[in-house]
């Protein structure tokens, strides 16, 4: 959950620079433009980097799991609608996309197949402890605002990942396992880094999201790989960095870099999981 955070701190201002090129010069970020951040020295945090709805979200189920009986849909809309209502964000945006603004307005049906359901569903990788709670839950997490099938199918690949690794299983094993049930991975990372282009569509980032994390050697490495590929970088830093959490851990120095991002309400929320001396076992 808190890699998750993370990811999406980091990845929050790149998503901007590359939505800005997008409209702008209707093209990619450049490869030089994207690798840099490979570099050690550049900082993750800066002035400008914000939580994004991917935060917020993943906060609502994980709220929804503690306090709020798995009751997801009441969570994310209680939490979308709070958002909305504070307006704009700092980077001058709708909290969240048009479609799910719609869908908390009672506007519109949940049949997203973006990928602002597996941006979310960390929590259910970490909380529950058996394979088949965790997909089951995966699902129930989705479908209130993502009823399609390449949506749930995405979820359920983040959240089955964050279960196995968290357990023990090895990351040749978990891909294999990916592989097997969900997607085929098969790419290569100088390419992504070079042509991977901008998409929402869960079929079209949640993979390479996973892809980037078995390349990974860290926590610090899998978010600046994950960011280094472009397109929508918060969400994809967010499900790269739910993974290696699962798989690294989270260097204390890291959770100290993060926490003046955390809103006060998101703080309360985690604070005992990774905030406290005796902390919750994931
Ligand atoms: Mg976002």
């Amino acid at each position: 959950m808190l890699g998750t955070i993370i990811g999406d701190v980091a990845g929050s201002i790149y998503e901007v620079l590359e939505i800005n090129e997008r409209i702008k010069y209707k093209k990619n970020r450049s490869y030089e433009d994207r690798i840099k951040v490979l570099d050690k020295n550049v900082p993750l945090f800066t002035d400008e980097n914000s939580v994004t709805d991917d935060s917020i979200l993943t906060c609502a189920i994980y709220d929804a799991i503690k306090n709020g009986h798995c009751d997801y849909e009441k969570y994310l809309r209680e939490y979308g609608l709070k958002e909305v209502h504070l307006g704009k964000d700092k980077y001058g945006r709708n909290p969240f996309g048009s479609g799910f603004i719609k869908w908390l307005e009672y506007k519109k049906e949940g049949d997203s197949y973006g990928n602002g359901a597996a941006m979310r569903v960390s929590p259910i990788g970490f909380c529950f402890d058996n394979l088949k709670d965790v997909i089951e839950q995966s699902r129930l997490a989705t479908i209130p605002s993502h009823n399609q099938k390449d949506a749930i199918k995405s979820s359920e690949a983040v959240a089955v990942s964050i279960f196995l690794l968290r357990n023990g299983f090895s990351k040749e094993t978990v891909k294999e396992c990916i592989q097997k049930n969900y997607y085929d991975l098969n790419y290569d990372l100088k390419d992504l880094q070079k042509n991977y282009t901008f998409s929402s569509k869960a079929s079209n980032s949640v993979p390479q999201a996973l892809f980037v994390f078995f390349e990974s050697n860290s926590f610090e490495d899998a978010i600046r790989k994950a960011i280094s590929i472009g397109g929508d970088s918060d969400t994809i830093a967010a499900i790269t960095g739910s993974l290696a959490e699962s798989y690294y851990g989270i260097d204390e120095n890291l959770k100290k870099q993060i926490k003046p991002y955390l809103k006060p309400y998101m703080y309360n929320l985690i604070k005992e999981r990774y905030y406290t001396k005796n902390k919750i076992k994931s």
